[in-house]
């Protein structure tokens, strides 16, 4: 049973990687994200966080809007999906949509995963303005329409995406450039969820450490709402410092793409992601990277300290904080092993 559930757990953290990896706008991959995790605001997610409505599909009048319905068997929809490629997604019953996408997964073909997430993207706008005018969908244009917008994807923004592509890969800490300050910042959550820490680590161009602080914060809030919160403390802090130049690092993907992409977002994250970029104009430079777990574990472990600790915010001139010392070593060690192979080639 377990084996099947380290399965599923993995299919599903690599799931997670290849959508953030295809070459799609970053509304898309969020979009995506949320269809995956079943987080998006269907009429039976709404029913489910307590919202008095009748959870039917209104396209169809003929069962409840969930996930699969919309973005499988609702009759107002199946055409959408009736193209032969995906005929043997058909011959199986599905019951979430992350089962489908695990599905396209299973099969390698990321072409066709491309294809789903797209449409159902489509079909998800349309769905959104139908429930806002009233007015009916034609969503028999959705198939023509989705190969058109991939096909000017693949065309046009083709450099732009491959080089997005690359920074997936950025698993160590690495230096910033001469004269900037590398903030990495973390966000943890304590093991009752009633507390949530927050760490940020400012570095300079020669690898050496600046400047540490922690914060902790009552209560809990979902991760994404916490490390973008870790960013906005992070960037206070560097504005109280009146640093200028300055390169910020997150472990969420997600966080960094919201933030470097130019959707506009309505929600509470929406919000927060707008009051950065605001604090943003303050600074000669600033630039928001992503950078695997691995190379983020001082903030990190920090954050991870703060949550569990008796409390309050910190800051650390100089000398860190004994417990992220021997982090810190070994990001100054691993970059000094990639500048030495850099010479040898
Ligand atoms: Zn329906």
């Amino acid at each position: 049973m377990s084996t099947h559930h380290d399965c599923l757990d993995d299919l599903d953290k690599n799931a997670t990687k290849i959508m953030w990896k295809l070459a799609v706008p970053s509304k898309i991959s969020i979009f995506s994200w949320r269809m995956f995790h079943n987080l998006l605001p269907t009429r039976f997610n709404l029913l489910m966080r307590g919202i008095d409505l009748d959870a039917t599909c209104k396209l169809c009048r003929e069962d409840v809007e969930d996930d699969t319905h919309i973005f499988w068997s609702c009759s107002c929809v199946t055409m959408v999906f009736a193209d032969s490629c995906f005929s043997f997604l058909r011959q199986q019953h599905h019951k979430s949509c992350k089962g489908i996408i695990r599905n396209l997964i299973s099969h390698g073909n990321v072409d066709m995963l491309q294809e789903y997430l797209v449409m159902c993207w489509r079909v998800w706008g349309m769905r959104n303005s139908f429930y806002q005018t009233g007015t009916a969908p034609d969503f028999s244009s959705v198939p023509n329409w989705c190969t058109k917008y991939i096909h000017q994807l693949k065309t046009t923004n083709q450099q732009r995406f491959t080089g997005f592509g690359q920074c997936l890969l950025v698993t160590k800490w690495k230096r910033p450039p001469h004269g900037f300050c590398k903030l990495n910042v973390g966000a943890g959550r304590g093991k009752c969820g009633k507390k949530m820490g927050f760490g940020a680590v400012l570095r300079d161009s020669n690898g050496s450490f600046i400047a540490a602080r922690s914060w902790q914060q009552a209560g809990h809030v979902d991760k994404l709402l916490m490390e973008v919160n870790a960013i906005l403390l992070g960037i206070k802090w560097l504005l109280e410092m009146q640093v200028k130049n300055v390169e910020i690092e997150s472990d969420s993907l997600i966080v960094v793409r919201y933030l470097t992409g130019n959707d506009r977002l309505v929600s509470s994250l929406g919000h927060l992601v707008d009051v950065i970029r605001s604090l943003g104009a303050s600074f000669t430079v600033i630039l928001f990277k992503h950078v695997l777990r691995t190379g983020n574990r001082p903030a990190h472990h920090l954050a991870k300290l703060t949550a569990i600790s008796s409390g309050g915010c910190f800051t650390w001139w100089q000398h860190p904080p004994p417990c992220i010392g021997h982090l810190l070593c070994t990001d100054n060690i691993s970059v000094t092993r990639s500048r030495l192979n850099g010479s040898h080639i």
